[in-house]
């Protein structure tokens, strides 16, 4: 199957992170929602979940 990925530079934020979480997706968008809560201070729920969701890519393999 094909893995998603959360490529943190791709969200605007203040901090110059550059975290990748890849994984399937529920797995990715749990994960990049806590960080994102943890890291850059947005309240995790359902708005900030469907956010990540929305920004996931397919992992490219080589
Ligand atoms: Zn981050």
């Amino acid at each position: 199957m094909t893995r998603k990925v959360a490529d943190c530079r791709a969200i605007p934020s203040d901090t110059n992170c550059t975290l990748t979480i890849s994984g399937t997706e529920e797995e990715v968008v749990a994960a990049a929602s806590q960080h994102a809560a943890a890291v850059h201070g947005h309240t995790d729920g359902p708005e900030l979940r469907e956010q990540v969701r929305s920004m996931l890519t397919d992992e490219v393999t080589a």
